[in-house]
């Protein structure tokens, strides 16, 4: 037996191989989650990192666009000798009724203004008109409306005459608007999207006490300086992520959240995943374990049934199987034949016990030869043997057979060289007539044998004192 072998026979070897086994995999389920997380996470991060940039591409293209329509219509009003004309106004007018803006300026480069609905003021020293004055458009610094008190942003273009700025064409963006661009349904409706300022104004984004205050107060320490990053914030005890970017319209930010319920999903998705295929390893794992035990158990328990020296049923296991036989309660005739070595102390003492020994293994290899496998064979013990025939419906057949196997037996001392004879006692009870179980049987057995050695041994004797002398 090689030296692994031997250390697993020890029942305590195998308790601490077990207790090993089960650290091993908790400490790799536990490292498989923790990489999972990560992974998880990690994808996350960069999901919410390509949303975010996603959604500041679209804020940016939309106001430029704002802008670029205004640098189109700035161009259309150029053919005005006076922008104040009420063809021009007529045109502005129209021109508002189509676009996003909530109201549209013609704007005199000295702050004279109409708006679309005919309203006049001066808006001198504004600091759009002067950009404007210097041939720039461009989107204002973000204003509250003083009508209506929201907030807006001012979009201007110059409109030339004779190569100079003679005014601007101007409207005025609601930041509102900008909504319906934020609202959209990021990570199943449960992220969201705020425009903020450096300063920690938020321009646009739904109420979040928690955002409203990482983002006023800079609570995350780069968040109003950095350019972009994702960043992780606590709200209620859940750890959420974030993702903040320039959108690149003036100084305006992006913040981008992200709840941690999806990532806390995915993440049991996979632990479930994980102790799914943890049970079935176990449940494969005892299975075989226990077949595996139980089919050494059975092993065991066999080689408990047999005798050592001839591989023969021993006492025991005869005993047991001819109770369990009989008490089924068959309805032929079975037969018990008990035999033993007439004066077997003389092999042992004037040939030894070695040549003992190889007489009783001759005679357990004669007795599988001369008998059906369907007949049971045993030691009892000693140089007793026995052997159980079932449903036998002629006697004299077994007898025939018996003086047969007497007969081979004889024939040992020949093949053996021994200056000596071989011969046995044979006792023969029957059954159901003289017993229903082993020991009425052996004992009926055992006294024939025991009348066939009084009588100088050689000899099969049975009920009524038949007596069947060999020829
Ligand atoms: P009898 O004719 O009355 O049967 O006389 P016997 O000499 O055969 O004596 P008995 O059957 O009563 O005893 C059998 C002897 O066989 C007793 C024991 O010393 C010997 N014996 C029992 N088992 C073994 C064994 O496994 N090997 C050997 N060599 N001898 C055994
Ligand atoms: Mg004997």
């Amino acid at each position: 037996m090689n030296k692994a072998k031997r250390y697993l026979e020890k029942p305590i070897n195998k308790k601490i191989l077990c207790i090993i086994g089960v650290i091993f995999l908790c400490v790799s389920v536990y490292d498989y989650v923790s990489f999972s997380m990560q992974r998880i996470s990690m994808q996350y991060e960069r999901q919410l990192e390509e949303t975010g940039k996603q959604i500041a591409g679209h804020i940016n293209r939309h106001m430029r666009d704002s802008i670029a329509l205004l640098d189109a219509s700035a161009i259309g009003f150029e053919r005005y000798e006076d922008i104040h004309s009420e063809e021009a106004l007529q045109e502005l007018h129209a021109m508002s009724e189509k676009l996003d803006f909530s109201r549209m300026w013609l704007t005199k480069i000295n702050g004279d203004a109409i708006s679309s609905e005919g309203v006049r003021t001066n808006a001198e020293g504004r600091e759009y008109i002067q950009r404007a004055a210097e041939g720039k458009s461009g989107i204002s610094q973000v204003q509250t409306s003083k009508v209506n008190g929201k907030k807006n942003v001012v979009v201007y273009a110059p409109i030339y005459e004779n190569q100079e700025v003679a005014g601007m064409v101007i409207g005025i963006y609601e930041l509102d608007s900008l909504e319906t661009i934020l609202n959209t349904d990021y990570f199943d409706g449960k992220g969201h999207a705020y425009i903020y300022k450096p300063d920690g104004e938020i321009l646009v984004g739904p109420e979040d006490k928690t955002v409203g205050l990482i983002i006023t107060s800079g609570k995350e320490g780069t968040i109003q300086s950095e350019e972009s990053k994702v960043i992780t914030y606590q709200q209620e005890l859940h750890k959420n992520y974030a993702y903040y970017c320039p959108i690149g319209i003036n100084d305006w930010k992006l913040f981008l959240t992200f709840p941690n319920e999806i990532i806390t999903k995915d993440l049991s998705d996979t632990m479930m995943a994980t102790i799914g295929i943890c049970v079935k390893i176990i449940l494969i794992l005892s299975i075989y374990l226990f077949l595996h035990s139980r089919e050494k158990n059975n092993e065991l328990r066999k080689l408990a049934q047999l005798d050592s020296m001839t591989a023969l049923r021993n006492h025991g296991a005869f005993e047991e199987f001819l109770d369990g036989y009989l008490l089924q309660g068959q309805k032929e005739n079975s037969v018990l034949i008990l035999f033993d070595v007439d004066k077997f102390k003389r092999v042992n003492d004037t040939l030894g016990h070695v040549e003992g020994d190889r007489l009783i293994i001759k005679i357990a290899e004669l007795m599988k030869k001369f008998f059906r496998q369907e007949d049971v064979i045993g030691r009892l013990g000693g140089d007793e043997f026995a052997i159980f025939l079932k449903e036998v419906y002629k006697i004299e057949e077994i007898e025939e057979r018996m003086k047969a196997f007497m007969n081979a037996v004889e024939g040992i001392a020949a093949e053996f060289h021994w200056d000596m004879v071989i011969t046995i006692s044979v006792g023969i009870a029957v059954a159901p007539a003289e017993g229903m179980n082993f020991n009425q049987l052996y004992e009926s057995a055992d006294k024939y044998m025991y009348e066939s050695k009084l009588r100088g041994g050689n000899q099969i004797m049975k009920a009524e004192n038949y007596y069947l002398g060999r020829e």
